[in-house]
């Protein structure tokens, strides 16, 4: 990972925006900067006119693996918390506005931090300043993520081994879990969600203990998190004879999925990749049934922007990761899901996820 390059950028981002430093509390944009996957890091960025100096603070605990982990920064073990040591390392180095993460710090941190750099210190909120530069994936990232994805999909067997009338959801969703452990996921994206039944009108129904039943849809939604990039993926099979209206719900739902996934290629906003879908379910009669947004971006968060929304005006740009995932949920009826994720490439798009898309019946 180049993580010098992404510095770089962060700083010129930072010098913009009228900063001479920045702290970095939101975990995932840690690691995105120095590559620390611990859950106790802090990073401070300053920046002059022409270079950038980068300081990690940890704890006694991540003494060794900042040591192993993080590139490109010098690293300070602390005796006490990471913040703490990071806002007394602004104070220490008398910066004059300091930039912080506004969506990601807490009411008390910030009290905290303002006790800190008491003084001559400016304080500057800031909004999604490594957020902006995750949303465009390097080299590095694609091939990890493509990882990811390939042993979400390689899962996806299975889980159809197990699945059947009589088996409890949370059985399927622990046989795809213990699996994706033993090739190598360091964990689930989020919790698998196994939805039988009419359960799966549930748009977000996490498995429970409930038996699949001889009849109706079953939603698969997971992923995993391989070194330390996420996939997402869902299909949705049928147990039983697939009455008419199921299949109608189902193509509905496929085409639907197509048509977002035709509309990808840079320049088009996300929200005409969501209309491309919502259109299709709109002549099928399906509209009202489909309750979420079509997709979002997947990075080192499984849910990352860019939100492919109705009415969203951002641009889609060569190196995005998103998820398009259109739906159908009918109460007491049972719902389709179809998720792949989706490259945005300079000519148009790649559909990284290779699992089929045929109805596949128990
Ligand atoms: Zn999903
Ligand atoms: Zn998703």
């Amino acid at each position: 990972m180049n993580y010098l390059a992404r510095q770089k950028k962060l700083a010129a981002a930072l010098r913009q925006g009228g900063c001479d430093a920045l702290l970095v509390t939101h975990l995932p944009n840690v690691l995105y900067l120095c590559g620390f996957t611990g859950s106790a890091g802090v990073l401070l960025l300053h920046v002059s006119e022409r270079s950038h100096k980068l300081t990690f603070y940890t704890d006694g605990r991540y003494t060794q693996q900042a040591h192993e982990e993080v590139q490109s920064a010098r690293v300070v073990v602390g005796k006490r918390a990471a913040f703490i040591e990071g806002c007394e390392g602004a104070q220490k180095a008398r910066v004059k506005t300091l930039g912080f993460e506004a969506d990601q710090l807490s009411y008390s941190a910030y009290k905290q931090l303002g006790q800190i750099v008491r003084g001559k210190t400016k304080l500057k909120p800031t909004s999604s300043l490594v957020e902006q530069l995750r949303l465009i994936k390097d080299a590095d990232e694609i091939s990890q993520i493509r990882a990811s994805v390939l042993l979400a999909a390689s899962l996806f067997q299975t889980a159809l081994s197990v699945i059947k009338p009589g088996v409890a959801e949370t059985q399927v969703a622990g046989e795809l879990e213990l699996q994706a452990r033993r090739a190598g996921a360091e964990k689930m994206s989020f919790d698998t969600i196994v939805a039988a039944g009419p359960r799966s009108a549930l748009p977000h129904g996490r498995a429970s203990a409930q038996a699949i039943p001889n009849q109706g849809f079953i939603i698969l939604d997971y992923g995993v998190i391989l070194a330390s990039y996420c996939s997402d993926m869902t299909r949705t099979v049928h147990a039983g004879a697939v009455s008419r209206t199921h299949r109608r719900m189902y193509e509905a739902v496929r085409e639907a999925q197509l048509a977002s996934i035709g509309a990808v290629k840079p320049g088009v906003a996300t929200g005409e990749v969501d209309r491309a879908g919502r259109e299709v379910l709109k002549k099928a009669g399906f509209e009202a049934f489909f309750t979420h947004s079509t997709g979002h971006g997947v990075g080192i968060e499984v849910h990352e922007s860019p939100r492919l929304a109705r009415g969203q005006t951002q641009k889609l740009a060569p190196g995005m990761v998103v998820t398009i995932e259109p739906g159908i949920y009918i109460p007491d009826e049972g719902g389709v899901r179809i998720e792949d994720m989706v490259l945005v490439t300079e000519t148009g798009h790649e559909v990284l996820t290779p699992t089929t898309k045929d109805l596949i019946t128990l």
